[in-house]
């Protein structure tokens, strides 16, 4: 019952959010729904609540101190921000994390791998989703790029950036004298945003849809623990640094900080394709130049003159 009335709570919040975004300011009730809403209210007061506790099962991987819900059922939004945060305080930072060997980092990644492909957490994205598209690369990456969600195209090959913009990546990584497999690549979501009534298009993840998916993301990171974060445009860069973040154009080009691991934040590739003023390519480039750096990788001459003509 308490469960019951949590969802039709959170449904009910989430309703008169979406009627807020619409410019509503307020709504008609009935004498008689707002007394059965109080007696709801009332009522659920009275008996405990599912603890966090309850809702989380112990794992088994070589990551102990990272505890886990049982990704076989789906979450209410209070109860994505209840274990985000939760997940978020037992985090810690990278110098606390467990260091790895390379055969611990392939069966952590692949046994995450699993529970994700099973995941069923946002039930309306199980719904629609062809696969879930986990990430791509090597465990044993000094960088690790993070972008959005998955598209149309994601969606139906199974892995991250692969359309038009995942082109353009690709073209950046091989500028860079590096290629996909010799770094990680993954996304703030792992499913598809549905998109009810169009067949096509894609759209922004919402920020609980987020929250649920947050600790795969963590998980990858902890388990490759890179020596730079890329965020490729505003989501991710929302996705990892949280309430800190003031926006892609005035992060970008700046180092931050995830848990002492430096991240880098820029345009997302689809924006370049979108604003393909030599500009917006320079500064692009200019932000992996500052990766490279960081990551000792010598830079050519050449390389350095990309997009200045
Ligand atoms: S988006 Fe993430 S949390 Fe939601 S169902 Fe997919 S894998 Fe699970």
């Amino acid at each position: 019952m308490v469960q019951a009335f949590d969802h039709l709570l959170d449904a009910t919040i989430e309703h008169l959010g979406a009627l807020k975004s619409d410019g509503h300011s307020s709504i008609l009730m009935e004498d008689e729904s707002m007394e059965l809403l109080r007696k709801m209210v009332h009522s659920s007061k009275q008996k405990p609540r599912t603890t966090v506790e309850q809702k989380l099962k112990p794992r088994q991987n070589p990551i102990p101190e990272t505890r886990k819900l049982d990704a076989t059922v789906s979450v209410t939004p209070s109860q994505a921000i209840e274990l985000a945060q939760e997940e978020k305080d037992l985090i810690g930072r990278v110098e606390d994390w467990p260091d790895l060997a390379p055969d611990q980092k392939e069966l952590a990644m692949a046994e995450l791998r699993k529970r994700a492909e099973e995941c069923q957490r946002c039930s309306h994205l199980v719904q629609s989703r062809t696969q879930v598209v986990f990430g791509v690369g090597t465990v044993h990456a000094d960088l690790m790029l993070v972008g959005e969600a998955p598209g149309m195209d994601e969606d139906r090959e199974g892995k991250p950036f692969v359309g038009k913009a995942g082109q353009l990546l690709t073209k950046i990584i091989d500028a860079m004298g590096l290629s996909r497999d010799r770094i990680y690549i993954g996304n703030v979501l792992k499913c598809r945003p549905d998109t009810p009534g169009r067949s096509f298009g894609n759209r922004k993840p919402t920020p609980m849809e987020m929250q649920t998916c947050w600790p795969y993301l963590m998980e990858q990171i902890k388990i490759i623990r890179p020596r730079v974060l890329v965020a490729l445009g505003t989501t991710a860069v929302d996705g990892l640094l949280g309430e800190k973040s003031l926006g892609i154009t005035r992060l970008r080009g700046r180092f931050q900080d995830f848990r002492g691991i430096p991240v880098m934040p820029t345009y997302h590739p689809a924006y370049v394709l979108r604003n393909p003023a030599k500009a917006i390519k320079r500064q692009v480039w200019e932000d992996m130049l500052q990766v490279m750096e960081h990551l000792g990788m010598t830079v050519s001459a050449k390389q350095r003159q990309f997009f200045t003509k």
